[in-house]
């Protein structure tokens, strides 16, 4: 589903990232780790094209992300066609990010409403199923200012879903939650995940990784150091760098 062969991204004179390589089967779950700037946003940042890849290959789902290629060259695609590629991918940031002035309801069907051209009726049911799925069906009216943090971010998710997305990127989805506010966020993952969403993670949750995780990758210096079954990698790092990492966050 998401294939990264040598991905290279650049701001200006800065190497954020030196050549990612790592594949994601469909309807499996990746977890990212590594330190700070390490460039695991950046990344996720390219598979959704919110960045352009400086050099290397980036395809999700077989097409290449944000160029066409033809007879060996790349080609940008039209803003139309990469918005297409964008709408088949849900993502969820460390800050929820929902509309303040919409209610739970309103903030799912807007994409849908509006990019898809779903027609309200069937924008509605499909939101009350999702929000019932996230365990909020009672909070359909409420304001984002009404719900806590956890509950913000379980409507981020059901907005993302409401696209019926292919692919669901998540950027530290639980790091500006209390932590009694955690569990329910990453149980709302975690069925996901059952259900067979592909998933690209990143988190520092590592009880999530190890068990909702079908690999593990841990980034520094903008490559993938070190990837795989993450109980393996957990229990036995190979680099010094990712047992480093992993000794200061365990
Ligand atoms: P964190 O764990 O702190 O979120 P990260 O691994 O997600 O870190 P990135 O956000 O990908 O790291 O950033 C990697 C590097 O790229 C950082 O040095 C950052 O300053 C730089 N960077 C990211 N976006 C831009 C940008 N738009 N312009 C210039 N530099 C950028
Ligand atoms: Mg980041």
């Amino acid at each position: 589903m998401v294939k990264a062969d040598r991905v290279c991204k650049s701001f200006g004179a800065l190497k954020v990232l030196r050549g990612v390589t790592l594949e994601i089967e469909r309807g499996q779950v990746l977890c990212l780790v590594g330190p700070s700037g390490s460039g695991k946003s950046t990344f996720l940042r390219c598979i959704n094209h919110l960045e352009q890849v400086s050099a290397g290959r980036l395809y999700v789902d077989g097409e290449l992300v944000g160029y066409s290629e033809r007879g060996g060259r790349l080609y940008e695609l039209h803003p139309r066609q990469a918005a297409r590629q964008r709408r088949d991918i849900g993502m969820v940031f460390q800050h929820f990010n929902l509309f303040p002035h919409r209610t739970a309801l309103e903030n799912i069907i807007e994409a849908p409403t509006q990019v898809k051209k779903v027609r309200k009726q069937d924008a509605l049911v499909r939101a009350r199923d999702l929000l019932d799925q996230v365990g909020l069906a009672e909070k359909a009216d409420a304001y984002p200012a009404q719900l806590s943090g956890g509950q913000q971010q379980r409507v981020a998710i059901a907005r993302a879903l409401a696209m019926d997305p292919k692919l669901m990127l998540f950027d530290e989805p639980t790091s500006a939650l209390d932590p009694e506010l955690v569990g329910e966020v990453l149980g709302v993952m975690k069925n996901l995940a059952k259900e067979g969403m592909t998933m690209v993670v990143v988190t520092h949750e590592m009880g999530f990784a190890r068990e909702v995780a079908d690999q593990l990758a841990f980034m520094d210096g903008g490559v993938v150091v070190e990837a795989g079954e993450p109980r393996e990698l957990l229990a036995h790092p190979k680099h010094e760098r990712t047992q480093l990492f992993l000794s200061k966050l365990l």
